[in-house]
């Protein structure tokens, strides 16, 4: 997508229902985004079929849905109160705030900033003359640690509140809840838990639209095995994302890449990473990693917490700690892929455009659009349109503007089938059926259009 298109794409998504600034009418939050009606119907079909794929589908796996606010302990033994930390420096004059690893790999992508100490930084900084973006001045502090986690006081009485954190990832309310699981669903290794929730994280350079967000929705799932099986698994979970992406939410293959991290980039927490990154329209940036996080997370609460979190095989009578594959992705980022990757602009025999959101039928905000071609049959297209309503699929009902304008707007929404109500409809019992991506039409039975909408092969 060219820049132009960019833009077009992005005032879209604001103006058409996707997403609006947060807290507009305030003058807006940085990087906060609300989603609208489209939106919100989106990221909830794209959560649906990951819950659909990764937990109801699956023999192994379970759901879980575990609280925000969890005790501090819990963020010290996973290491992120130690390691959860950016290196920034201010500028002194117009106290803009950067991150030195970022600003030096700007200079010298091949070198991996992020293993050098802030001392080191601070000198890197001066040694290469970097200037203040915003006000050029040279004057900076020197490169201090800033933490990524949010924290808030928890209880009433004044002074005797304790700091909480809110949950950077959902992944240790599921280590927290792993003995709870196996034993109340009697489940034997492997076995997976995975949930779908809300993560807070005070990243220093926010943006991108919706691609790096303070507060965002994280769908992770924690795979527990066996050692000798934790090869068999990560290669698993990185090609079912990898089938997820084409398959189910149409992405084409050619945007998306799978990258192992290399080992000074690995995670405090990892054995071995990789990340299936997209073609965004600002670069490659990566939107699932698949993370082998060793038994770390567990021997860490197993020790600080001082609870037995052993797996008992009752067949061996052996205790031990479970290996843990954990494939993690966005919400939001996958809700930016998907759009960034169905936004067509098509030229019509008529050296017209029109915009097409080609959201495979499973994730469309809007499957149905009914349109009465006169404002005289209103009242019968309307309840055409409750009808569809309550066969429960997702439609809409617009009678504003010409049929062709009508069209253009729901195809630029990912509207995928319009109705035409017009007034042979009335007679014959019969509308007219156009497909979004072909705009082929037929004449269909309005009493046949059920069956019709829910056959999986005209999709
Ligand atoms: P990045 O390198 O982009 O900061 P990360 O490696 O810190 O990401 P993880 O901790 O692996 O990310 O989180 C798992 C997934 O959660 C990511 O693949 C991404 O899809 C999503 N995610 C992480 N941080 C953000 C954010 N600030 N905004 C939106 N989504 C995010």
């Amino acid at each position: 997508m060219n820049k132009k298109n960019n833009e077009e794409f992005i005032t879209l998504l604001q103006t058409s229902g996707f997403i609006f600034k947060g807290s507009q009418i305030y003058g807006g939050l940085s990087n906060s985004w609300d989603y609208g009606p489209l939106g919100a119907l989106l990221a909830r079909n794209i959560k649906d079929l990951w819950w659909s794929n990764f937990i109801k589908k699956d023999p192994n796996n379970f759901g879980l849905d575990s609280a925000i606010l969890m005790n501090s302990k819990v963020w010290k033994a996973s290491g992120h109160v130690d390691n959860f930390n950016d290196p920034l420096f201010d500028c002194k004059n117009c106290h803009s705030r950067f991150r030195a690893d970022k600003i030096l790999e700007e200079l010298d992508p091949n070198t991996n900033w992020e293993k050098f100490s802030n001392q080191e930084l601070t000198q890197k900084i001066k040694d290469n003359k970097i200037v203040c973006k915003k006000c050029k001045s040279v004057d900076f502090t020197d490169v201090r640690n800033f933490h990524l986690m949010f924290s808030t006081k928890m209880g009433i009485i004044e002074g005797s509140q304790s700091e909480i954190f809110l949950r950077p990832e959902t992944a240790q309310g599921i280590f927290l809840n792993f003995k709870n699981v196996y034993r109340s669903m009697r489940k034997k290794l492997p076995l997976g838990i995975g949930q779908i929730g809300k993560a807070f994280r005070n990243e220093i350079t926010p943006g991108n639209f919706i691609f790096r967000m303070r507060e965002f929705e994280q769908m992770e799932l924690e795979f527990f095995c066996v050692k000798n099986d934790v090869d068999k698994w990560y290669d698993y979970y990185i090609n079912k994302a990898n089938a997820f992406l084409t398959e189910e939410l149409g992405i084409s293959k050619e945007k998306i890449r799978t990258r192992a991290h290399e080992e000074d980039e690995l995670a405090h927490y990892s054995k071995k990473t990789s990340d299936i990154e997209f073609n965004f329209n600002f670069g490659w940036g990566e939107l699932w990693g698949i993370a082998h996080r060793g038994n770390f997370d567990l021997q860490q609460h197993q020790n600080n917490a001082d609870e037995d979190l052993y797996y008992h095989d009752q067949i061996t009578n052996e205790k031990m700690l479970p290996e843990i594959i954990e494939p993690s992705v966005g919400v939001d980022r996958l809700m930016l892929a998907t759009l960034t990757n169905a936004y067509n602009v098509e030229k019509l025999d008529n050296d017209k455009e029109r915009i097409v959101l080609k959201l495979p039928y499973k994730i469309a905000p809007y499957k149905v659009a009914v349109f009465p071609l006169s404002k005289k049959i209103s009242k019968q297209a309307f309840e055409l349109f409750t009808k569809i309503l309550n066969w429960d699929i997702s439609a809409t009902f617009d009678e504003t503007a010409s049929i062709g304008k009508r069209y253009r707007r729901q195809d630029s929404i990912g509207t995928f089938w319009g109705i035409t109500f017009d007034f042979d409809s009335l007679e014959d019992n019969q509308v007219t059926l156009r497909n979004r991506d072909t705009m082929k039409q037929i004449r269909i039975p309005i009493n046949e259009i059920k069956n019709y909408l829910m056959k999986d092969d005209i999709h």
